[in-house]
């Protein structure tokens, strides 16, 4: 009983728990790893990761925007919106009246980025404290006149260690503290493209190669005392899914080029029509049976994909693995970008920190989720966005959160709470009442009565 009541009580105080305490601000550091597909880590060994996670917390997929992209959805995590709303709706993209074009390679122009604010920016504005960053898509752009403090202009060739060396550095001698970092590393999506998920050989290598460089990341945040008093959020933006020469969708075998322009081209094509929208629907919808093709405004609402300048007229979505292509080879073994309701297009998180549970698995939550719940964790104001915070605070030390398995046991126990109380008090009473001595039953005279008479 005593037992009983000690379990319930450290329940309880398990779900309800408070984060005590801490009188230094709240501090946390944004990992992505490009392309890290959710089952990669059911698939293959990772012992830094499955350590970190085993101190932290594990949300196992991350349903992330479409289209499945780097830009895109990197935008989406650190925004909380869909890219209709954020308005980066593509790693290429074209803009109708400005004339404006952005790709991976011309990313600089802040026009792209102005129509979000992302949480570096609001961290930094505020008093007393500054970002970091080391390549996050988006940190090396003045985005409504604001870098952070400290950043990285993007170039691949620069090592995870000369990164995560500046990150380290930032985090401890910087005054305004840095009090929001993230790092980005280009693999295992490279890998990803280069020789496809299937190829079982090669990425346990380079999988393997990530784990170490997590295994890098803690000992270097534990090495410098980092490690206790900073939250940090291992995630990606994407999956990847195996594509195959037998899987092309050939454009040219549908439609003449010079009806169109083409925007973006693989798996999800931006079309600009030349000529009248409706005939190059019509020749593009008839193309291929592993494609949905789509007028800008029949686009499914569950993309959340429509409204903005920089979606084209035209969007084609070819089916997983399959490739869309203008009359050439098969370009890429791996790719993202497809229908974001695929599990393999999804990446997963683990957290740990202050802030978060330790040991606790986490079945899903959205991208856009992600938004809220740092902002909560560093107590900023978030700005409008499209996640619910309500869906991640079962990974959080200090909120209220009810999971299905939790509320079970505590009904279970307190039934037994109350059964065991209310057999108490039977058997007391029992004890306390003056036995009476066994007596037959008089029947009164009404009782000899016929019931018909
Ligand atoms: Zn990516």
């Amino acid at each position: 009983m005593k037992l009983l009541v000690i379990l319930l009580f450290s329940g309880l105080t398990t779900v309800c728990g408070g984060n005590s305490s801490h009188s230094l601000p709240p501090k946390l550091l944004l990992v992505s790893f490009d392309g890290f597909r959710a089952d990669y880590l059911q698939n293959y060994e990772f012992p830094h990761l499955q350590n970190f996670i085993k101190e932290g917390v594990l949300v196992e997929h991350v349903k992330n925007v479409f289209i499945t992209k780097t830009f895109p959805n990197h935008y989406s995590i650190v925004t909380g919106l869909y890219e209709e709303s954020h308005g980066i709706v593509a790693n290429s993209m074209y803009d109708v009246i400005t004339k404006k074009h952005f790709s991976d390679f011309d990313d600089k122009d802040p026009f792209w980025w102005n129509e979000a604010v992302p949480i570096w920016v609001t961290n930094q504005l505020q008093k007393n404290r500054s970002s970091a960053a080391a390549m996050w898509p988006g940190t090396d752009v003045p985005i409504h006149n604001t870098t952070p403090s400290y950043f990285m202009n993007y170039s691949s060739s620069v090592s995870f260690e000369e990164r995560l060396n500046n990150i380290t550095t930032w985090l401890m001698n910087s005054n305004p503290p840095v009090t929001f970092a993230t790092l980005y590393w280009e693999e295992p999506d490279a890998s990803g493209h280069k020789y496809g998920p299937e190829d079982k050989e090669n990425m346990y290598r380079v999988l393997k190669e990530v784990d170490n460089l997590i295994g890098e990341l803690v000992h270097k945040l534990k090495v410098l005392g980092l490690w206790e008093n900073l939250n940090v959020i291992i995630t990606s933006d994407h999956g990847m899914t195996q594509c195959s020469k037998d899987r092309l969708i050939n454009l040219d075998l549908c439609i003449d080029r010079s009806s169109y322009t083409l925007i973006d081209l693989t798996p999800v094509a931006a079309i600009l029509p030349k000529i009248n929208t409706t005939e190059v629907y019509n020749k593009l919808k008839v193309c291929n049976p592993h494609m949905n093709v789509y007028l800008k405004e029949d686009i499914p609402a569950r993309f959340h994909y429509q409204h903005n300048d920089r979606i084209q007229p035209v969007i084609l979505v070819a089916d997983e693995g399959w490739t869309i292509v203008l009359n050439k080879s098969l370009p890429k073994l791996g790719d993202h970008g497809y229908d974001n309701s695929l599990s393999s297009m999804h990446p997963f998180l683990a957290a740990h920190g202050p802030a978060f549970h330790k040991g606790y698995k986490h079945s899903t939550i959205n991208s856009v989720d992600i938004y809220p719940m740092m902002c909560h964790i560093l107590g900023l104001q978030p700005h409008p966005n499209n996640g619910t915070f309500g869906h991640t605070k079962c990974l959080l030390v200090d909120q209220w959160c009810i999971n299905l398995p939790e509320a079970i046991g505590i009904v279970i126990g307190a039934l037994l709470v109350l059964t065991t109380l209310t057999c108490l008090i039977i058997i007391m009473q029992n004890r306390l009442s003056v036995p009476r001595p066994f007596s037959r039953l008089q029947l009164q005279e009404d009782d000899d009565d016929p019931l018909i008479e």
